[in-house]
């Protein structure tokens, strides 16, 4: 018997792993003993956080990143190592909050600040073999996360006499940077200055962390100055080009699809969708796609987004709605079930999250990311499956 989808995300964890090996041979062009932080916050920018983790170290990914201590509980939960050689690590969190429990399962969390140092040295009888792992952040330009320069020297040097006294380990230093992702930034080649000046003050003060790291993918793609120990990569991961321009070597991992719930034949001049703000211009066939903002489809993109919907590209006809939205196929022959392509790698001339984006004036990492927890995500790609084609035809959602 075959089921019909109202709308699912299919991932392509093969993608992930061509993506995860692509990034981590350019980041070993810039430094042969460069390793990979997969980022996997916010349930791996909607892919789904355990699967991709595990895709990502099959891969060669050596450290996992979150933000939320929460995160990296969950990715031990599921069954990934958080050890010393192997670490997940958690860079967001309030001093307050009870960390105990991810410090318990030997996620490393980064301290930024005096309160937070104290918050790790309070749990940290509870890390494995008694003393918890940490990461110091330095603000190095963005404004935002991060010890200041003025402030650095204080935190290193507590943090070094509670290393000294056993009770915690300085295992990295990172920053994050601004613009990477902008040509010629004249911001990166300072944040990168000023981390060296950080790492220095760091080692002066007797701390020798075996990780140092500043790059996300963008840093990694095209600032190989800004490798160090290890680079941070999230987008790229994904398939999806941090630039302007697109990035040849990364595959798309996701593909977003719905079935057409309901076809219909209407007269001309027909209003479409809330507010009627839609009109048909003469007797046509209506096709209603069942997945809307609640499943994450930006309603900002309005009449510019478009989907593969009977192998054309097509505008959608009126307001996105909160569950569905419509769209006008004229006289083509659409059926109840026929599968609609909202965005994918664009290899079968969909539309890319990268279009959806511009089409919603926001970037491709929040379209992806916001995909909801209504939409089912189906894996394909993993070493055990038989190659499955993304975006081949409904019967592929089958089962
Ligand atoms: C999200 C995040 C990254 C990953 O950035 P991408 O641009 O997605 O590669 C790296 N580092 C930190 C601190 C982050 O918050």
């Amino acid at each position: 018997m075959t089921t019909q989808i109202r709308a699912e995300a299919v991932i392509d964890l093969a993608a992930i792993e061509h993506n995860v090996r692509w990034l981590l041979q350019v980041a070993r062009n810039s430094n042969p003993a460069a390793e990979l932080m997969a980022v996997v916050k916010a349930d791996a920018y909607g892919h789904g956080a355990v699967p991709v983790a595990e895709a990502a170290r099959r891969a060669g990914a050596l450290a996992l990143g979150v933000a939320t201590p929460g995160e990296g509980l969950a990715l031990v939960a599921a069954g990934l190592e958080a050890t010393a050689d192997r670490p997940i690590v958690a860079w967001l969190w309030v001093p307050g909050q009870d960390i105990r429990p991810a410090i318990a399962a030997g996620v490393q969390l980064v301290v930024s600040s005096p309160l937070q140092l104290a918050a790790v040295l309070e749990a940290a009888g509870q890390a494995p073999g008694g003393r918890a792992d940490l990461h110091l952040k330095i603000d190095t330009g963005l404004g935002r996360g991060g010890s200041t320069p003025a402030d650095f020297p204080a935190l290193v040097n507590d943090a070094a006499r509670a290393q000294r006294r056993g009770r915690i380990r300085v295992v990295g230093l990172m920053s994050h940077l601004a613009s990477a992702d902008l040509p010629d930034d004249g911001s990166v080649t300072d944040q990168i200055s000023a981390f060296r000046r950080a790492c220095a003050v760091a080692e002066a003060a007797g701390l020798n962390p075996r990780w140092r790291h500043l790059a996300n993918t963008p840093g990694t793609l095209a600032w190989p100055a800004a490798t160090f120990d290890l680079v941070r990569c999230g987008i790229g991961m994904y398939g999806i080009s941090p630039f302007e321009h697109e990035v040849p070597d990364l595959l798309p991992a996701m593909t977003l699809r719905a079935g057409v719930a309901l076809v219909k034949r209407v007269p001309a001049d027909h209003g479409v969708s809330y507010g009627l703000t839609y009109r048909t211009t003469q007797e046509t066939t209506l096709a209603l796609v069942p997945i809307g903002y609640a499943d994450g489809i930006p309603r900002a993109a309005g009449a510019r987004g478009q989907v593969l919907l009977g192998g054309t590209r097509r505008g959608i006809a009126g307001r996105i709605a909160m569950d569905q939205f419509v769209v006008d196929c004229g006289e083509d022959a659409v059926a109840v079930g026929d599968e609609v392509i909202i965005f994918g790698p664009g290899t079968s001339g969909e539309p890319t999250a990268t279009e959806w984006a511009d089409a919603a004036g926001t970037i491709a990492y929040e379209i992806v990311t916001r995909i909801s927890v209504r939409v089912p995500r189906r894996y394909v790609g993993h070493p055990a499956d038989d190659p499955v084609p993304i975006g081949g035809g409904m019967d592929e959602g089958s089962t």
